[in-house]
């Protein structure tokens, strides 16, 4: 075949630099493997003829990041996926890393930024992060109402005397004097109860909120307890991805940028991606231990080697 292809000298009309794979076709194998997914996910024909022009003037590289882009091996995670650069919007398609992807979550490019390089400025400098309104989060449930009720009767003065008993877990009124919580923490408590952790994992968890209260471990922002579709909603992480014997709070949105990194992975990404935005340093690719493509026993496998 590779004679065929000499002789043809046919450019692939994807990339405009690998030689095609076969006569019959326009594409380099590449190329059309990546026509083939675009095709499959039905992205209209203004975004896929932007996608193609970006392949022609960048080659496979990261939108965001530059970064060369893996287009075999589809557990990793750099391998190239298709970001929507508005969230739910597929009038524009960028490509991206599969990690990228993840960190990005439902966030405008804008907001992506302005997030790693908070982040990115709290773990250097220590400064505190803070909150800005994001335009696409959750926005599926918009048009749903939020129903006020439970979180607003926890946070209410109870209308009973005795009203000194105090919830054991944070320290406000308890919700019925026969309840030890408060409304806010018996909630709480019910969900970590359906999570099935650890009898000790728990006890750090309320370890923690007696001793700071209800705020994120990572960055230490204070956690929205009611409103779920909020990005400050309160959810549990794995610090090390599949050990469930420690568990933090953190909000949503963290949570979801973090995704199957570990701590230290995390931080080490949100550094490198802060000094790519500010410096344009090249981003250097570290191994990633628990990324999730990987099945148990590949990561049974790759423990032996380390
Ligand atoms: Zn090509
Ligand atoms: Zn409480």
């Amino acid at each position: 075949m590779a004679k065929t292809v000499k002789k043809c000298g046919k450019k692939c009309y994807g990339c405009g630099r690998r030689p095609v794979f076969s006569i019959h076709s326009i594409y380099c194998r590449i190329c059309d493997r990546l026509a083939f997914r675009m095709k499959e996910r039905r992205f209209p024909p203004e975004a896929v003829k932007a996608v193609w022009e970006y392949i022609r003037a960048y080659d496979y590289r990261c939108f965001y990041t530059k970064m060369l882009l893996e287009m075999d091996d589809i557990k990793s995670p750099w391998f190239c996926v298709f970001d929507h650069l508005i969230p739910l919007d597929s009038r524009r398609i960028v490509l991206t890393s599969a990690l990228i992807n993840e960190m990005k979550t439902a966030l405008s490019v804008r907001e992506f930024w302005y997030f790693v390089l908070q982040l990115a400025d709290l773990i250097v400098k220590g400064k505190s992060i803070k909150k800005i309104r994001l335009a696409h989060w959750r926005q599926q449930y918009a048009g749903e109402k939020q129903q006020g009720g439970a979180g607003e009767i926890c946070l209410a003065q109870p209308k009973w005397k005795g009203k000194h008993k105090k919830c054991c877990q944070c320290g406000k009124p308890v919700f019925t004097l026969r309840s030890k919580y408060c409304l806010r923490c018996s909630r709480f408590n019910h969900r970590m109860e359906i999570k099935g952790f650890s009898p000790e994992a728990m006890e750090e968890i309320r370890l923690h909120i007696r001793t700071n209260g209800y705020v994120c471990a990572l960055t230490g922002l204070p956690l929205e307890m009611d409103d779920y579709r909020s990005p400050w909603y309160c959810v549990f992480n794995y610090l090390t991805p599949g050990d469930h014997s420690k568990v933090v709070l953190t909000c949503a949105l963290f949570n979801e940028m973090k995704t199957d990194l570990s701590i230290k992975e995390f931080w080490y990404y949100i550094r490198q991606l802060a000094n790519y935005f500010r410096h344009g340093t090249k981003i250097r690719k570290k191994e990633l231990v628990y990324w999730y493509r990987l099945t148990p026993q590949e990561l049974y496998l790759k423990s032996l080697r380390d």
